[in-house]
């Protein structure tokens, strides 16, 4: 399936210069949607995990499904401020400034596994943030799935010795 047809570029968002890839118009599409996530799904058929993590926004999309169908549990981890319980945080830094990405204290226990989904690989700085935060908790990282990566950005040297998996490569 052409899953990158299905991708819409947006040039100039949200700032000069940048192509945004749009998933918005693979979601819309039903055939495009299912065979995103049965593509993610099969890359995890091997892996033994305990939870599904997925940075907010995009993250939360493509994780719920993923977790339901293979009848595991999903933890999101959000920007400052937005969960509810007691938090541990870790910042990071953008191309200008810093962000502050943070996950509930008891998401999980130390020893557990858990696999990251985002829509989106591109320098990295968001996945790095939170593999340090499970890691910090005694949390293993099993395996990062995107449905998109930036290979140009080279996002994946950040993420040596981790396994990756993406559906959809911009060189
Ligand atoms: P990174 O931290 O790897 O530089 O950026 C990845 C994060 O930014 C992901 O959470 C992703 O959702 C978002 N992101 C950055 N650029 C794009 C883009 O062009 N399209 C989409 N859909 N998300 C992007």
């Amino acid at each position: 399936m052409d899953l990158k047809g299905l991708v819409r570029d947006v040039p100039d968002f949200p700032k000069e210069g940048i192509v945004f890839r749009d998933i918005t118009t693979i979601l819309q599409s039903p055939k495009g949607l299912k065979w995103a996530i049965e593509t993610m799904e099969k890359s995890l058929k091997d892996i033994e995990f305990d939870y599904i993590i997925g940075p907010e926004s995009r993250g939360f999309i493509f994780g719920v499904p993923l977790a339901y169908n293979l009848g595991k549990g999903f933890i999101p981890v959000r920007k400052e401020g937005k969960l509810p319980y007691k938090t541990k945080r870790k910042e990071y830094d953008l191309e200008y400034g810093t962000a502050v990405i943070e996950i509930h204290t008891d998401a999980f226990k130390p020893g557990q596994k858990v696999v990251i989904v985002d829509d989106l690989l591109a320098t990295g700085g968001t996945s790095k943030a939170t593999i340090d935060l499970v890691e910090e908790m005694g949390g293993e990282v099993v395996k990062l799935v995107y449905l998109i990566e930036l290979d140009f950005l080279k996002g994946r040297d950040l993420l040596k010795g981790y396994n990756v998996t993406s559906l959809i490569n911009y060189d």
